[in-house]
């Protein structure tokens, strides 16, 4: 029998309320709502020791206790409190229910920091235990009008029926060989330690849950989409083996050994009768997965089937639409579904009804108009990260899928792959091709900016570069203000910096074709420069230009910082990445900038990122809802593999998964896919 929340002491329907808007409606989760810190009262300072600015915590014996009365009906608490090294002062504002608490003469713990107050040594408004033992107290967040006092006198009057309902998932065999806390006796340390290193297993091991909560997640998706068929399943033959080699053989260029890696493991899969492709192709900006992409499609179009790529921009789509028709056999069919205002007059339906094996290329609008789409059975996202996840199996009809592949550039730390995309199979174009030169950043401060135009313009004159400016959205979105932020910059570095070269200026409001028209002249070189929002961010590829201009650069985050350099040193010709920042730039910013700087690969910026900043900008630009993770750190990647040997090991034992998920399976699969 599980307990009802209004079953435990003081909780009425008012609390109950306050308890709900916590998002805290089960006995369950009223156990999962940790502590945010702790004051630990078992060790304690002398108070002679104390210092300005330090943290203690302190016990002694309460000397004096005064309510004084202002002018301003406000009111100071002031104690003084000492033990066998000296005395100290404390100080609160406005509390003057505190008298209740105190007994002058009795001993209590203390704990704050100590701050010069009326040129005396105070600690002002420090925390207090009334309990005169030696422990460990839990600080809860304070929400909702629920303080800690709340959280901590519900919990010592309630855990311990709380937790006769708590087992264990995990068998005792794997708590032994991995040295675990039990579940139940994790979850009461986590709330009333015992000591620092009970303390310390009872957050390893539920930190440890929560990774495995979401390692199961993936599993238990995986086997969702295995037990679902192929639109079409895809053969080779020798007839198409041979034109699939000639083709490889007819490119400009010849496939680097982590393409062919790829293309293999992609192929094989592809060829699979028993399972529905689901594979993510990461390789840094540059790395040449398009070819992959043209690859697959190509195979299928042998197959006398039809496939589907996903861009996600108009600029991309018809990118790749040109690339495809340069670099395909004559007489491929090829179509680029343009707008979605093609729909509203009948056009896209005649134009759908195509020729068999006929490749797609389209945005995501796509996906608004399935229903005139004939059967994919391939279907490719490009640049994954900027779709949602939910989206990926939209194509699904009873129960079939195409063959799924996906493609990002943005790099994911290894603890991130291994925790959330479990259910994809993993391909990594590791290498770029061999001719890259690595592109030289440089940090510029504001007083170097002309001398960097001046040079940036002489390299434009003398040896016909060109050139991309990025200036950063000021607002959110392309909003009006940002667009004319960057209308007036276009006017400045036209009228002052560059009067004798041609610049040409892109953003998000532009209508499409006025934004291809731009783009097309800029790639056939009648422009020298590019001035653009961060629309170009992803795949835009112009290997003439190879000099990019990040204006503010601090305000982008690393990874967004990344993929806009890799608009450049797309060829063999030396590159160069400018980020300018802003003159007071905080000491964090700049080593993020400094590290941008000297490092190269999309891996180490990533794991760099996650270290410094938390998994926020990599979910960000995964556009994956951020996970609610309480306790477990990202960056421990000793954790995530020993948690990824215990579902591993669990997996082969055929244990039921659905038993570790800290959610009902619903609700955990939402948060997952939002
Ligand atoms: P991304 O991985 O960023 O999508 P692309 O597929 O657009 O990269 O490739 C980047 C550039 O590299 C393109 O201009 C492409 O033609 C070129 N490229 C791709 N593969 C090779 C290769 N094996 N050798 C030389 N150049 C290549
Ligand atoms: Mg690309």
């Amino acid at each position: 029998m599980s307990l009802s929340l209004q079953s435990l002491p003081g909780i009425g329907p008012k609390t109950l309320e306050r308890l709900n808007k916590l998002g805290i409606s089960t006995t369950k989760e009223l156990l999962y709502h940790f502590p945010l810190r702790y004051l630990d009262f078992s060790k304690h300072s002398p108070i002679s020791d104390l210092r300005e600015g330090d943290s203690y915590t302190i016990k002694g014996q309460l000397l004096s206790f005064k309510n004084i009365y202002t002018r301003s009906h406000k009111n100071i608490q002031k104690a003084t409190i000492s033990d066998s090294t000296g005395q100290i002062e404390l100080i609160w504002f406005n509390q003057p229910y505190l008298e209740k608490n105190f007994k002058v003469g009795d001993t209590y713990h203390f704990a704050g920091s100590p701050t010069l107050f009326q040129n005396r040594l105070t600690i002002i408004a420090p925390e207090y235990s009334l309990l005169q033992t030696n422990r460990i107290v839990p600080i809860y967040p304070q929400t909702q009008g629920l303080n800690s006092k709340f959280f901590q006198k519900l919990f010592s009057l309630s855990l311990n029926d709380l937790l006769s309902s708590q087992k264990d998932p995990l068998p005792i065999a794997i708590l032994k060989k991995y040295s675990l806390l039990s579940l139940p006796d994790s979850l009461r340390n986590i709330h009333q330690p015992q000591n620092q290193t009970l303390l310390e297993q009872a957050r390893h091991r539920l930190s440890l849950d929560e990774i495995l909560n979401y390692q199961s997640l993936s599993h238990l998706s995986k086997k969702e989409w295995l037990s679902k068929k192929a639109q079409n399943l895809l053969k080779s033959d020798k007839t198409i083996d041979s034109k699939l080699t000639s083709f490889t053989k007819s490119l400009p260029f010849k496939l680097t050994p982590s393409q062919t890696k790829v293309w293999a493991e992609v192929k094989k899969d592809l060829l699979s009768q028993k399972k529905v492709t689901n594979r993510l192709i990461q390789g840094d900006v540059g790395s040449g997965k398009t070819i992959i992409a043209i690859l697959a499609t190509y195979l299928t179009q042998l197959n006398h089937k039809h496939s589907l790529i996903l861009a996600p921009t108009q600029v991309l789509a018809k990118q790749h639409y040109q690339t495809f028709k340069k670099l395909l056999p004559k007489n491929t069919p090829l179509k680029l579904i343009q707008s979605a205002s093609n729909t509203k007059n009948g056009k896209t339906k005649k134009e759908l009804s195509p020729q068999k094996g006929t490749i797609f290329i389209s945005t995501h609008a796509a996906i608004f108009q399935k229903d005139s789409l004939p059967p994919i059975s391939l279907l490719i996202i490009d640049e994954q990260h900027k779709f949602g996840v939910k989206q990926r199996n939209f194509l699904e009809q009873k129960d079939k899928l195409p063959h799924t592949l996906t493609m990002t550039a943005t790099p994911i730390p290894r603890t991130i792959s291994l925790t959330f995309l479990g259910n994809l199979d993993l391909s990594f174009i590791d290498l770029p091709p061999k001719d890259r030169l690595p592109i030289k950043t440089h940090l510029i401060p504001s007083l170097k900016v002309p001398d960097c135009y001046n040079w940036v313009k002489d390299k434009i004159k003398k040896e016909e570069a060109q050139a991309y400016i990025v200036c950063p959205l000021i607002e959110e979105s392309e909003s009006l203000a940002s667009v004319s932020s960057v209308k007036k910059e276009y006017l400045h570095l036209q009228k002052e910096v560059f009067p004798d070269l041609k610049i040409g200026l892109v953003h998000g409001k532009l209508k499409a074709a006025e934004k291809d028209k731009i783009i097309k002249d800029f790639k056939d070189h009648k422009l020298h420069i590019l001035l653009s929002t961060p629309i170009i961010e992803v795949g835009v590829d112009i290997p003439n230009s190879t000099i990019i201009i990040i204006q503010s650069a601090q305000r982008f985050g690393l990874a967004q910082l990344h993929q806009l350099r890799g608009r450049v040193g797309r060829g063999a010709i030396q590159s160069y990445c400018f980020l300018f920042a802003d003159p007071n730039l905080n000491p964090k910013s700049l080593s993020r900038l400094e590290y941008l700087q000297k490092h190269h690969s999309g891996q180490k910026i990533a794991e760099f990122d996650l270290k410094t900043r938390g998994p926020g900008e990599i979910f960000n630009t995964l556009q994956h809802g951020f996970p609610s993770l309480k306790l477990a750190q990202l960056s421990d990647t000793l954790l995530v593999s020993k948690s990824q040997l215990i579902l591993n090991s669990l997996v082969e034992s055929n244990f039921n998964l659905e038993k570790l998920l800290i959610q009902k399976p619903q609700k955990a699969l939402s948060s997952l896919q939002n």
